[in-house]
Order: C-alpha cells, then structure tokens, then sequence
C-alpha cells in the first residue's frame, strides 16, 4: 500500500507554470529559443509550459540514462536519445523535471553547451534542496521542496503514476 500526498495539485501548477512562461516570455523577447525537454519526466511540464510561452520557440529532446548510484559530476552523460536540431548560434532552455543531487542536470548542460549554441538555461518544474552535490541552479523554478519522492504530473515511480494531475508525495 502507497500513500499519495498532494504537494501540488492541478489548478496550483497551472498557475506556477503561466508565471513561470510569462517570466520566461519577457526574458527571450527576440532570441531564437530551442527548449529541450529532458525524457520521460518533464513531457507533461513541456506540453504545459510552451503553450504559455507568447514568443516563438522551437522544441526537441534528449533522454539520458540513470547514473544510478555512480557519483559522477561532469563529463558525457549517458546519452539514449539525442537532440537532432543544430543548436549553434540558438539560446537553448533545458525543460528538466526535477534537480535532486544536480549532477545529471551539471552533465547534461555541459554536453550541451559543447554543441555551440548562445546560451544555455535551465527551467526546473521541481528545484530538490536536500540532496544537492553541485553548485547548479536553475535559471526558472516552479516549485521548490526539501525532500521526498514526488510522482505525478510526469513523475513516475517505476514507469507508474505519470499520468496524475497532481504532484504528489509518494509513501510507502
Ligand atoms: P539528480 O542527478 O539531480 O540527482 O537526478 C535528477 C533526476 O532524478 C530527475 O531528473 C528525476 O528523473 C530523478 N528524480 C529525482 N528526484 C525524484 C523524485 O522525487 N521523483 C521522481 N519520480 N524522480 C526523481
């Protein structure tokens, strides 16, 4: 038996994410915008966010694997999907669902920015406090915790509860 613990419920990230696209908005007013959306767990916040966004933007994504329990901090992510666009000369916004230790977040913007584009950014549905073991910040963050297990919203836990409206605390 599991308990699911509402952090944030449907009509609050409505409300986060419009703040959130209307920041972002105003901050990229004439930039060629790439968002690149992090598979599987920020898809539901991508979909959301960009129908927010007032400017024009392109998308693509990339999906990384797990570094498990492997403490490593810089370097090639384990890529499993690459982005396909050219990113040089673009301002690129990383869709992230959510930065925990910060270490996927710290290799994956480092792989990136060896692609040569203007800029690269990070946009955090979720910024984990607890954990953390880089010194990197999200530029744009939804919604900030200290710890937990969240599901939901994109969120799974073992390819489950992605479908949820919410953002919920998992408990076993
Ligand atoms: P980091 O390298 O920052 O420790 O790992 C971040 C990744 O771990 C996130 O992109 C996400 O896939 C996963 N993760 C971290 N915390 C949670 C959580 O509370 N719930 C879920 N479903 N995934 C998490």
């Amino acid at each position: 038996m599991v308990d699911l613990i509402p952090v944030l419920t449907e009509d609050q990230i409505r409300d986060k994410v419009a703040l959130l696209a209307k920041n972002i908005s105003s901050d990229y007013q004439s930039d060629n915008l790439v968002l690149i959306c992090v598979l599987k767990g920020a898809v539901v916040f991508l979909s959301d966010l960009m129908r927010h966004l007032t400017i024009p933007v392109e998308i693509d994504f990339i999906e990384l694997s797990s570094y498990g329990n492997n403490d490593v901090s810089s370097g090639t992510p384990l890529i499993r999907k690459d982005v396909h666009m050219d990113l040089r000369d673009k301002h690129v916004l990383v869709v992230e669902d959510i930065v925990d230790t910060g270490l996927t977040l710290a290799a994956l913007v480092d792989y990136l920015k060896s692609k040569g584009p203007k800029s690269v950014r990070v946009c955090a549905m979720i910024d984990k406090l607890e954990r953390r073991k880089t010194d990197i910040r999200a530029d744009y963050v939804c919604h900030t915790v200290n710890g937990g297990f969240l599901v939901g919203y994109g969120l799974d836990y073992a390819e489950k509860y992605r479908n949820l409206p919410d953002i919920c605390h998992l408990k076993k």
